[in-house]
């Protein structure tokens, strides 16, 4: 068995899976960098890691092309000899916040395919995989951590097909974890709030405003390192009876409060 863990981030060469990757090479894991078009971002997120002693290798893939996943997973393996962890976290929002009275079926395709139906797949292929790992004695007690969304439970009109992808996300997790028990694979969704990244840039004055009003108990933006800190924490194998588990990491976002 080789020493050092292997983890499969998808987008991983910005925002929180630029987060996640470094996070997981501190702590001596070898990281595949997936991303789907920003090469440049990509080979950033490598330089990163290996400036700091880590191990990587950026692999381009299109999460949404169910036909890209197998070669994922055969680099991933032919290059660490294992896998230990898939990191579902790549997703986009939609390219024009539109009325759930206007929302486009491009849009709606578009938006599920990236966030749910693309992860949904490669999750099965890397299930798969893992059982077999499992079996020969390759890896112990692999895992898969989804990233999801507090839009799973918030409306938002204005982007139902993001809501939608991150709400079936959730059910996903549950079954997968439900499923994947039996071979001793565990299953989180990490559930952030508002976070520092390109995806909420747009909305930046927005979220200041509603943040400094109080929106979250902690009164500040999430950042990457607060997502990544949540994905450390799962793989060091303190949970060893959970499973299916959400796990916020959002400031409090959740709590009723009065
Ligand atoms: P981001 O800054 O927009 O980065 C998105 C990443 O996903 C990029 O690395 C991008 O790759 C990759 N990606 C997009 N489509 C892809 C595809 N088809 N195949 C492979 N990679 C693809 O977003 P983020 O804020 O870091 O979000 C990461 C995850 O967290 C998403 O699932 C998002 O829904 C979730 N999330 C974010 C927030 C937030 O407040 N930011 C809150 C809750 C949940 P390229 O660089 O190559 O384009």
């Amino acid at each position: 068995m080789s020493e050092r863990k292997a983890a499969l981030v998808t987008g991983a060469g910005r925002g929180i899976g630029r987060g996640i990757a470094m996070a997981l090479a501190n702590n001596q894991w070898g990281v595949v960098i997936n991303y789907r078009s920003n090469e440049k971002k990509a080979f950033q997120t490598a330089h990163l890691i290996k400036d700091s002693g880590g191990t990587c290798i950026v692999l381009k893939a299109d999460v949404s092309r169910l036909s890209e996943h197998r070669r994922l997973i055969e680099e991933t393996v032919r290059h660490f000899g294992r896998l230990d962890l898939l990191v579902n976290n790549a997703g986009i929002a939609p390219r024009q916040r539109r009325d759930i009275l206007e929302t486009t079926a491009n849009s709606y395709d578009k938006v599920m395919t990236v966030n749910l139906k693309g992860p949904f797949f490669l999750t099965q292929l890397v299930a798969r995989k893992m059982i077999d790992l499992v079996e020969a004695g390759t890896v112990e007690a692999p895992k898969i951590i989804n990233i999801g969304s507090i839009s799973a439970y918030v409306s938002s009109p204005n982007r139902s097909e993001y809501c939608i992808s991150k709400a079936g996300m959730s059910m996903m997790t549950m079954l997968y974890a439900d499923r994947l028990a039996e071979h001793g694979i565990q299953v989180f969704e990490i559930r952030p709030g508002i976070i520092d990244t390109d995806m909420t840039s747009a909305a930046k004055e927005k979220y200041d405003r509603l943040i400094g009003e109080g929106l979250t108990s902690i009164r500040r933006w999430g950042t990457a390192e607060d997502v990544a800190g949540a994905v450390v924490a799962v793989v060091q194998g303190y949970l060893p009876f959970s499973t299916g588990e959400i796990i916020n990491v959002d400031g409090g976002f959740h709590l009723r409060r009065l």
